[in-house]
């Protein structure tokens, strides 16, 4: 009795607990705005993508929507017919995911793919535009399946950004223009030379400038189909067959691109490469690409010297750095590979003990020249290095959603305009030029070498990195072909060793060896060191270096994004 004398007085008191606690989490949860942030080459895709997460949708589902605009405004660099690697970092269940949409060569191509009929690597440009160039695309697949475990908003919602643009038109950037105006054969290809040109009064085609209206309700079309369909939008009836039908009728040297090829192709979902640098622990995407393995050697050969003592942007740690990167991509040039086809050392590359050894052969006093691979087994030997001339355009962005889950992307269709066809309003990448053109080289074969169904090897480097407590740091990546992964290598080192903040890191003048000469980027400060790092024997080459590393930060004030200054990109935040 006299408990239930007791039980209601109990009860109001725990109910009022509970009423406080309801309320004070309430309080607590609208006291601290949930920030988002997107960071890409477009403000129209940063919008896209904020537009997205405003709207309570994941990192993933933005990241969908970003690559769908990029397709539309960014066309020279990335899009739906190309290929991407996503690194996703889910918050709560604190796990990394790889994502590979990486392009496989048709069933029906050959290890001579790019030979000529006097048996010899072809040139670049012939083999670019063309049929042959063209992989089965992965963007929209891998898409599908990061969705179906990461999207909260409905997949055809996640089009209607770039529907709305392609219909309405966006002005054409910058970079678009220019790319436009330098492209040597753009202007006599079908399609694009209707698309990116503007027919004058006397019958002579002008090309599209800055700012100048562009829809295009090809695409538009092809987005509502996708949206509709989902995945067998794309790799299924009229888009494929369009895509097919572009590269089999091709003007130049026709590819054997087949519905069998779209009906084969999967993303696939891999174990990401990561390894500790300092107090932090790097993560990248493993082969197919060569980005995260190489990177993951410079870091882990610079880890045995002292990069903040030497001082930001010196001499001697321009030195480093750049013997560093001598070592790790000799390596590169000969191990990596497809790893569903060739057995890529990745353990041994990435042990510590070997890359303390490669660390000791760098001399402070002088450049080793030409950097040889290392060895892993008597069976290594029997690796000759690729051939590939890979080209710089692609784009990497970075997304946090207002739940800290992260996306960091780079998508590519390859050399600027891609294979330069179109079909269903889009550019056709032209990934497979990023295979060796000789499938050996002095009598030995190349682990890049092309064969069917085969993803041609990339650089591509998409990056999370995390404190010694596994709490997300910073997501960063970037294009410029094999120079990616010097531009991720040399942002890091600026944050983590040089503890700029990511603006500056972004910003700061470029500089890489990609075991040949030492790259300097023309105009920029760095070209005073010129004469000190000849001295040392560098053979010094000054050049344009149009990194566009796009990143965002976790800092204690919040996040911090930060956008190329040589790219048309941004950073759009917001909070929920
Ligand atoms: N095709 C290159 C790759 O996959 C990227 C080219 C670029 O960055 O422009 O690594």
């Amino acid at each position: 009795m006299k408990l239930t004398r007791i039980a209601p007085a109990a009860s109001i008191a725990a109910l009022v607990l509970l009423l406080v606690a309801v309320l004070a989490v309430a309080l607590a949860g609208r006291s601290v705005p949930r920030v988002f942030m997107v960071a890409s080459a477009s403000p129209y895709a940063s919008e896209a993508g904020a537009e997205i997460l405003r709207a309570g949708g994941s990192a993933v589902d933005a990241a969908i929507a970003v690559q769908a605009v990029l397709s539309l405004v960014e066309p020279e660099s990335s899009g739906l017919a190309g290929g991407a690697f996503m690194l996703h970092y889910a918050r709560r269940s604190r796990t990394l995911d790889a994502w590979d949409g990486r392009e496989t060569a048709p069933m029906k191509a050959t290890p001579e793919l790019f030979l000529g009929p006097d048996g010899k690597p072809m040139d670049f440009l012939p083999a670019m535009v063309s049929g042959r160039s063209v992989g089965t695309p992965g963007v929209v697949k891998m898409m599908w399946d990061a969705h179906r475990e990461h999207g909260v908003l409905d997949w055809a919602q996640l089009f209607e950004p770039a529907i709305r643009l392609a219909e309405d038109g966006f002005a054409v950037p910058p970079k678009l223009a220019q790319a436009i105006a330098r492209d040597p054969v753009l202007k006599q290809m079908p399609v694009a030379q209707d698309y990116f040109y503007r027919l004058a009064e006397d019958g002579t085609r002008r090309p599209l400038g800055e700012g100048e209206t562009l829809k295009n309700p090809a695409y538009a079309a092809t987005l509502k189909i996708i949206a509709e369909k989902g995945w067998r939008g794309f790799y299924e009836g009229e888009v494929a067959e369009a895509i097919v039908d572009a590269v089999q009728n091709a003007p130049s040297r026709p590819g054997t691109l087949s519905l069998e090829d779209f009906a084969a192709y999967e993303a696939v979902k891999r174990e990401p490469v990561c390894a500790p640098y300092r107090e932090y622990r790097i993560c990248s995407m493993p082969p197919p690409t060569s980005g995260g393995l190489t990177l993951l050697q410079i870091l882990g050969i610079l880890e045995n010297y002292d990069l903040a003592g030497m001082g930001p942007m010196t001499v001697t740690s321009v030195h480093f750095i750049a013997e560093a990167e001598k070592l790790a991509y000799a390596d590169r040039d000969f191990y990596i590979g497809d790893p569903d086809f060739v057995d890529v050392p990745m353990g041994a590359m990435l042990d510590r003990t070997y890359l303390k050894a490669r660390a000791n052969t760098i001399d402070a006093s002088r450049t080793m020249g030409k950097a040889a691979p290392g060895r892993f087994s008597s069976d290594d030997a029997r690796w000759g290095a690729a051939v590939s001339p890979e080209r710089a355009s692609t784009t990497h962005f970075s997304i946090v959603d207002a739940n800290g889950n992260v996306v960091s992307m780079t998508s590519s269709v390859e050399g600027p305009f891609g294979a330069h066809l179109m079909a269903g309003g889009m550019i056709l990448n032209n990934q497979l030029t990023d295979f060796s053109f000789a499938p050996e080289q002095d009598g030995r074969a190349v682990a890049n070498a092309v064969a069917a169904g085969k993803r041609p090897r990339s650089s591509m480097t998409p990056v999370i990195a995390f404190d010694a407590d596994g709490n997300f740091r910073m997501a960063i990546g970037s294009p410029g072909g094999p120079r990616i992964i010097g531009y991720v290598a040399q942002a890091l080192i600026a944050s983590i060793d040089w503890e700029m903040d990511i603006e500056m890191a972004v910003a700061l003048p470029r500089f890489l060896d990609r075991n040949g000469t030492l790259e300097i980027e023309q105009g920029t400060t760095i070209e005073e060191l010129i004469p000190v790092l000849a001295e040392l024997g560098h053979t010094v080459e000054l050049r344009a270096l149009p990194s566009g590393l796009h990143g965002i930060a976790a800092t204690p004030q919040g996040l911090d994004g930060a956008a190329d200054p040589r790219r048309d990109g941004n950073v759009v935040s917001g909070d929920l």
